[in-house]
Order: C-alpha cells, then sequence, then structure tokens
C-alpha cells in the first residue's frame, strides 16, 4: 500500500520548520513553554488568550516567528471568525494546541452549578468548538496535528476537582472519537497528560496545602515537578512528522505519577 506521508531520506522529521502552530493560553505558563518549543523546533506560531499584555511580553521573548490574538474561547461562537483571521493573515494552520484552560479547588459538595458550568465550558465545550473550525480547514487540506492538553485528573481521582476532572476526563473521549473520524484524513488527534508542572496554575492549587504537595510527589517515581518545557518538547514531537502514524492517544508527561505506588 502506497504512503503517502512518506517520508525522504534525510528529511529532518522532528522539525516544525515551515508550519503554523495555533496555541490557546500561549502567553504563560505550559502554552508559552508549548511555543517557545515549537518555534526552537522551527515552527511559526499564533498564540492566544486573554490579556493582551502578557501576549505582547510572550511574542517579544518568542521573536519574529510569533503573533497573537486576543482572544477568550469561551466565546465559541467567534471562534470560526479566528480561524479564518489567522488563516487569511499566516496562511494553513497546520497545528492547533488546545492549551488554554482553568483550574479549582473546592470540595464537590461546595461547587455550584456556575462553577461548574464555567470548567466545563472552557475546558471542554471550547475546545470542540475551536478544534471543529480548523479541522474542517485542516480535512479539506488532508493534513494537520491536533493536540489536547489533559491532566492527571483524568486519570484517577484527585480530590476537590471534581468539574476540571470532568472536563479533562470529557477531553480524553473526544479524543479517541475525533480521532477515528478525522485520521482517514490526515489529521491526527492525540492529547499530552501533564503530570504536575511548575506554573501559576499548580502554584494555586498546591499553594498553602503541603499535605497535597507531599501525595503527589509521593506517587511521583521521578520526586519533583516537570518544568513547562517538558510538555513543549513532547507536543514539537507528537506535532511532527516523526509523530505520523500516532493519532487517538493521550502521552502521560509526567515523571512516572500516571503509574506510580
Ligand atoms: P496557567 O493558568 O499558567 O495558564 C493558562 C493560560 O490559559 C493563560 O495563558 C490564560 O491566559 C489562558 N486562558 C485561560 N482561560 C482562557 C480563555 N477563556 N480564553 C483564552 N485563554 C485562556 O495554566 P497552565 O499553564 O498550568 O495550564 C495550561 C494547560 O495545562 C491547562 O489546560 C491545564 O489544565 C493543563 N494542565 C496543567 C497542569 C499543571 O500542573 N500546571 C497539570 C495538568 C494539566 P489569560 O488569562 O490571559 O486568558
Amino acid at each position: 500500500m502506497q504512503d503517502e506521508q512518506q517520508l525522504t531520506p534525510n528529511q529532518p522529521v522532528f522539525s516544525l520548520s515551515g508550519k503554523l502552530a495555533l496555541i490557546t493560553g500561549g502567553g504563560s505558563g505550559i502554552g508559552f513553554d508549548i511555543a517557545r518549543c515549537m518555534v526552537q523546533a522551527g515552527a511559526t506560531v499564533v498564540i492566544t488568550g486573554r490579556r493582551e499584555q502578557p501576549l505582547q511580553e510572550a511574542t517579544n521573548a518568542l521573536g519574529d516567528q510569533a503573533y497573537y490574538m486576543v482572544n477568550d474561547v469561551t466565546e465559541r461562537a467567534l471562534l470560526d471568525d479566528l480561524v479564518e483571521q489567522i488563516e487569511a493573515a499566516h496562511g494553513p494552520i497546520d497545528i492547533l494546541v488546545n492549551n488554554a484552560g482553568i483550574n479549582m479547588k473546592k470540595p464537590a459538595l461546595a461547587v455550584t452549578d456556575e462553577d461548574f458550568d464555567r470548567i466545563v465550558h472552557t475546558n471542554l465545550n471550547s475546545v470542540f468548538s475551536l478544534t471543529r473550525a480548523c479541522a474542517r480547514r485542516m480535512m479539506a487540506r488532508q493534513r494537520g496535528s491536533i493536540l489536547m492538553i489533559s491532566s492527571m485528573a483524568a486519570y484517577y481521582g484527585i480530590d476537590r476537582v471534581a468539574a476540571y476532572a470532568a472536563s479533562k476526563s470529557g477531553v480524553e473521549g473526544m479524543v479517541r472519537v475525533l480521532a477515528s473520524e478525522f485520521s482517514g484524513n490526515g489529521v491526527r488527534v492525540n492529547a499530552i497528560a501533564p503530570g504536575f508542572i511548575e506554573t501559576a496554575m499548580s502554584k494555586t492549587a498546591m499553594g498553602g496545602d503541603p499535605d497535597r504537595f507531599a501525595r503527589a510527589m509521593r506517587r511521583t517515581p521521578m520526586g519533583k515537578f516537570g518544568q513547562p518545557d517538558d510538555i513543549g518538547w513532547a507536543a514539537v514531537f507528537m506535532a511532527s512528522d516523526a509523530a505520523k502514524y500516532i493519532t487517538g492517544v493521550s502521552l502521560p508527561v509526567d515523571g512516572g505519577n500516571s503509574i506510580g505506588f
């Protein structure tokens, strides 16, 4: 059988040179390092977020292969336009990274319907809408890579994050369904599931909660938090041609947290 994606000898398969990546929430934390690693691998990146200042600072730091758009992913009716504007300005989007996300730590009985909806709306519903907007165009071009950022909260029961875990578990299910629908058209869909990574979000979740921190570390065989670029390099690999036969998976990048005892 003819492999349309056959690589030529000496092709730099880990390179993202010539590819355009859209990274939501790319102004800070994990999203920023995904952008940084992708730029280092040769990609052009467009990062989004709600606040302009961090986006401006991030694009300055990333250099001339980086652009930003102020965008709130929860405004789902605007996402088709966002994709259209980016493609009109920069060309076809090859890589979508659904990184933007929010967390909330509360005992389940204290979570209001509004709390629950807000988390699921950002972390799951918006991810579907933006993915659909990009995938339509990627499918027509017969190429593309879509990455979701999942969580250990989708792998095992972490207390006080009911809405967050529900949203990330939904993302994991969506990866499998979308991969089964899109992959025949050259569009791969995968997730990266970070363990405990040093960012503003994890500082909020762990801050003032030494017991939670100790529990997280006890079951992490590498015995330390990950850095945002640990996710960044994994994202480069998953989006590159080196991963051309990988679709429908969730890759833990977690220092062993998901298999720790
Ligand atoms: P941060 O809180 O540090 O960064 C989140 C980013 O998302 C910010 O740049 C923020 O920008 C953006 N964002 C939030 N809401 C929206 C929105 N509605 N529209 C557009 N952008 C938005 O989080 P992390 O870097 O830690 O997390 C990134 C991803 O990784 C999330 O999906 C998170 O669930 C996941 N993750 C993180 C882990 C960790 O240990 N840190 C572990 C497992 C998963 P702005 O506020 O300007 O909109």
